[in-house]
């Protein structure tokens, strides 16, 4: 076989199956290679059916690790209904430690719907959204700030035109308990795994667990809350599976809004980053949002960066050399529930 994805799993089955997604794709160390993606199924009679995804970006680990956990943890006779769980979605990324595939440079989350005989990437995603997410009521895809970018944790969901669907989804995302979280506007036809939920006719959610390409205690204690929290509102498990310690009522949500290219500062050539305020701090336009270096010309002073518009710092970028084009910093506007 040459083409196409071969899933080993059968979905009616119930029980345990863990095997591979195999990807053919034929490189120059191993003509017939098959990029193999890790997959569970867990399946317990009638029941809520949920998949959980991460490794979209193969440089975000809170999710990778935590549904690498889940997966070891997480039994048969401990759960009612079915649960998916890929934690690894965009393998090669994952094991390059990148954004996107090595292979085909494919960013899996902007190539939904995708195409069944495209390149991997482009296969993967086309049976993400026609076969997988089809099979479940809801999915989550864990998502961070990568590498390159430090991001406030939040949660997010995609706006829905279906009233019913769109109104589950904000309760579901009220219920994995973080602070902050963003509701998209994307549009029907985006080229995210959110955007692939609403066609499926699924509920999504996503969120930004972390960043840095690294996990703290806090990213992935949060991470852990928001898995077993979903877990345990759709009625799949009893208790929490993931988080060591008990998990309190879930406190007040700030419904976040990004939608304007003002709200972030961009580079408009290259320079050094230095940023002047953290993360979820609440910020007004005009205050000093960084400085901007240039080691190339040591005599020139640094540029002062300034916000443009009010907001909440979510994200901003850790690297500190930056070409024109890279986004710097970003606040979002807190917006009434
Ligand atoms: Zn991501």
């Amino acid at each position: 076989m040459h083409s196409g994805l071969v899933n080993p799993i059968d979905f009616s089955r119930e029980g345990r199956q863990a095997g591979h997604l195999a990807i053919p794709y034929s490189v120059d160390r191993s003509p017939y290679y098959q990029i193999r993606i890790p997959i569970l199924r867990l399946r317990n009679g009638e029941g809520p059916s949920l998949l959980l995804t991460a490794g979209n970006h193969g440089d975000e680990y809170e999710g990778e690790l935590q549904l690498g956990r889940l997966m070891r943890l997480l039994d048969v006779a401990d759960i009612r209904g079915a649960v998916t769980i890929l934690p690894l979605a965009n393998l090669p990324a994952v094991m390059a430690g990148r954004r996107c595939s090595p292979f085909d440079g494919g960013n899996l989350n902007r190539a939904f719907p995708g195409d069944p005989i495209g390149s991997p990437t482009a296969r993967l995603a086309h049976f993400l959204e026609h076969d997988l997410f089809p099979r479940h009521d809801v999915m989550l895809d864990l998502h961070s700030g990568g590498t390159s970018m430090a991001h406030l944790p939040c949660t997010l969901i995609e706006r829905q035109a279906d009233a019913d669907r769109f109104e589950r989804s904000v309760s579901l995302m009220r219920a994995m308990g973080a602070s902050h979280a963003f509701i998209a506007d994307n549009g029907s036809a985006a080229p995210t795994s959110m955007g692939a939920a609403a066609r499926a006719g699924i509920i999504g959610l996503s969120g930004e667990f972390g960043g840095g390409g690294t996990v703290t205690p806090e990213t992935m204690a949060f991470t852990a809350a928001a898995i077993d929290r979903l877990l345990v509102t759709l009625g799949i498990v009893g208790c929490p599976v993931l988080s060591r310690a008990p998990l309190p009522e879930p406190g007040p949500l700030q419904l976040l809004s990004l939608s304007r290219h003002s709200q972030g500062i961009y580079a408009n050539r290259r320079g050094w980053f230095e940023p002047a305020a953290a993360l979820g701090a609440t910020v007004s336009a005009g205050d000093l949002a960084g400085w901007y270096h240039d080691l190339e010309r040591l005599e020139q002073p640094e540029e002062e960066l300034r916000f443009a518009e009010d907001g909440i710092v979510i994200s901003h970028r850790l690297h500190c050399g930056s070409q024109a084009g890279d986004c710097l910093i970003q606040v979002a506007e807190p917006i009434a529930a």
